[in-house]
């Protein structure tokens, strides 16, 4: 797949759409087990993103990805924004802009290691990488109707998150009141996840 100019500039402006018309359910969320600061530490990320999105999608996919990630860390701060920031600067270290499902494989395996890394954190934990790794094993297995089954699959995944007691990040402060609560940062992988793949379905 050729990730061209346009689809750059579509892929960023999708994305930053999606998470900013839904600041509110992130900001609820994290009231509920955090500080309530995640929609806004996002939608601040965001809307510099949208803001330099046609800056951003002028250069190579590789050093765009990496410019997102710049701004993320930048901007969105808090604890999830350096998590944003590794993982897109580490995709963007490996993806070229022609495409293939082995490759974005690799590199977002690479990714997840790096966000791992960085949270000291795991699968099971109840943060965002409950949304990454599934998401990751979609994209492993491949076959019809890839796109729409890495939304359903991110979406699922981050409602999986509800019954897990957080481990790391503030929700962990909570200990098992944190139980029977959306973590809000798998809620944004799943909305960011989900624009992706609309964009690659060519639905949005
Ligand atoms: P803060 O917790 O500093 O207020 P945010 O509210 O913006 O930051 O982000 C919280 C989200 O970040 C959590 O819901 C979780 O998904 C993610 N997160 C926090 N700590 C970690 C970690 N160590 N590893 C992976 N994800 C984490
Ligand atoms: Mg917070």
């Amino acid at each position: 797949m050729m990730i061209d100019r346009e689809t750059r500039r579509r892929l960023f402006e999708t994305v930053a759409n999606r998470v900013i018309a839904n600041v509110d359910e992130l900001t609820d969320l994290d009231r509920a087990i955090g500080d309530g600061d995640h929609g806004t530490n996002m939608r601040r990320g965001f809307e510099a993103v949208l803001a330099a999105a046609d800056e951003l999608s002028a250069k190579s996919f590789g050093e765009s990805l990496k410019g997102v990630g710049t701004t993320l860390v930048m901007k969105v701060g808090g604890a999830s924004g350096p998590l944003y920031g590794t993982l897109l600067l580490s995709l963007g270290k490996s993806l070229a802009d022609d495409v293939s499902r082995e490759q974005v494989i690799e590199a977002f395996a690479a990714a997840i290691e790096a966000v791992k890394a960085r949270g000291k954190s795991d699968a099971g934990q109840k943060t965002m990488l409950d949304v990454l790794f599934p998401v990751l094993a979609v994209l492993r297995e491949g076959g019809e109707g890839l796109a729409a089954r890495l939304k359903a699959a991110a979406k699922l995944a981050a409602e999986n998150t509800i019954p897990m007691r957080a481990i790391r990040g503030r929700a962990s402060f909570l200990g098992e009141r944190s139980i029977g609560h959306m973590d809000p940062g798998a809620r944004s992988s799943a909305l960011i996840i989900g624009a992706v793949a609309d964009v690659i379905e060519g639905v949005a």
